[in-house]
């Protein structure tokens, strides 16, 4: 029902976060949308895979790319790996409250107990 520039994550519902890739990726620096939900099950699920699979500690994010409407994986190393460059409210990173429960309940109506759940893990 959505008709504004925001994008989903359709593992967990949450709004996808912009984000700026580096330069030395395949998208050159270009904008991309990623799931930066640490409960997203695709992310979860993405940490036993990959020990399962290639026996290395590593996950990866939903990630979306507006400039050709691909999804795909995005590889992280850690929970807070590649957050640094996360481009939406980095200037209020200090803030103690969840600002990310403010965006996301203002862009695809997101049920309050799931951003409690989101907060207890930070
Ligand atoms: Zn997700």
């Amino acid at each position: 029902m959505s008709c504004t520039a925001r994008f989903e994550c359709p593992h967990c519902r949450t709004p996808l976060t912009p984000w700026d890739s580096p330069e030395l990726t395949s998208w050159a620096g270009a904008r991309q949308y990623v799931c930066f939900n640490d409960d997203c099950p695709y992310y979860v699920r993405g940490w036993a895979w990959m020990q399962e699979h290639f026996n290395v500690r590593a996950s990866y994010r939903h990630r979306f790319d507006p400039a050709t409407g691909e999804t795909g994986p995005l590889p992280v190393w850690s929970p807070g790996a590649l957050k640094d460059r996360i481009v939406e409210r980095a200037e209020r990173s200090g803030a103690p409250g969840s600002p990310r429960a403010e965006g996301a309940r203002r862009g695809a109506g997101v049920p309050a107990d799931q951003d409690e759940e989101e907060s207890a893990h930070a």
